[in-house]
């Protein structure tokens, strides 16, 4: 009975974070359109998921597993040998801060696109983060893809000069989607669920 009753409260849960997923979606969506000149998204750029810390709260990391298990066989298998090279990686590492590939980056796509955390849905924004006073440019404008186009690589400063020269009516702007407000207590409060712990997504494993 115990168990069951555990089994509804997880279920609830899930169902809860996909409403806050929808809205947190619909929201980074508008974003993405209004800042639309100075993003160079596309299929098949998959450099934020080459090389990062990937931070998972529990609830996205239940999340994922669920887009992973309904994954073919075969695609299960690579990612398992994914996460097995990275752990090693990550043992013998001796460095401060532990960089890796997603172990869900398959053929350079994700493989759990649906399912991918909120990180990887904010990814690629202007963002500020509080009680810091410059926003977060995404590593990307150093390599010709996002803001590139009014980033100046060596003052690593945005100029109005450069946006107003395109003629671009929206300037670039930094939106409050951090990762931590993202997944903050407001969200949980709003939406009835709980983030849980948050750690680098290899180490869920
Ligand atoms: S955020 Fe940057 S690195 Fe990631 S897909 Fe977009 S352009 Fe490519
Ligand atoms: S889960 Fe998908 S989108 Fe997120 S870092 Fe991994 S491959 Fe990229």
């Amino acid at each position: 009975m115990k168990a069951k009753f555990g089994l509804t409260l997880f279920v609830n849960m899930i169902q809860n974070y996909l409403t806050y997923l929808d809205f947190i979606n619909k929201k980074l969506q508008k974003f993405f359109e209004a800042q639309s000149p100075y993003i160079f998204c596309q299929k098949g750029c998959a450099k934020c998921c080459q090389d990062g810390e990937y931070p998972f709260s529990q609830i996205e990391f239940d999340y994922i597993l669920k887009g992973f298990t309904a994954l073919p066989k075969e695609t299960r298998y690579k990612i398992l040998n994914n996460i097995a090279e990275i752990k090693l990686a990550k043992k013998n590492f001796t460095g401060d801060k532990f960089l890796y590939r997603c172990p869900f980056l398959i053929d350079n796509e994700c493989a759990v696109y649906a399912h991918r955390g909120i990180i990887c849905r904010s990814f690629g924004l202007i963002y500020t983060v509080e009680g810091e006073e410059k926003p977060k440019i995404p590593f990307c404008a150093y390599k010709g893809l996002n803001y590139s186009n009014v980033f100046d690589t060596e003052t690593g400063i945005m100029t109005t000069e450069k946006y107003k020269a395109l003629n671009i009516p929206q300037e670039p702007l930094a939106y409050n989607v951090s990762y931590d407000f993202l997944t903050g207590e407001h969200f949980e409060k709003m939406y009835n669920f709980k983030f849980g712990d948050k750690k680098p997504l290899i180490d869920w494993f």
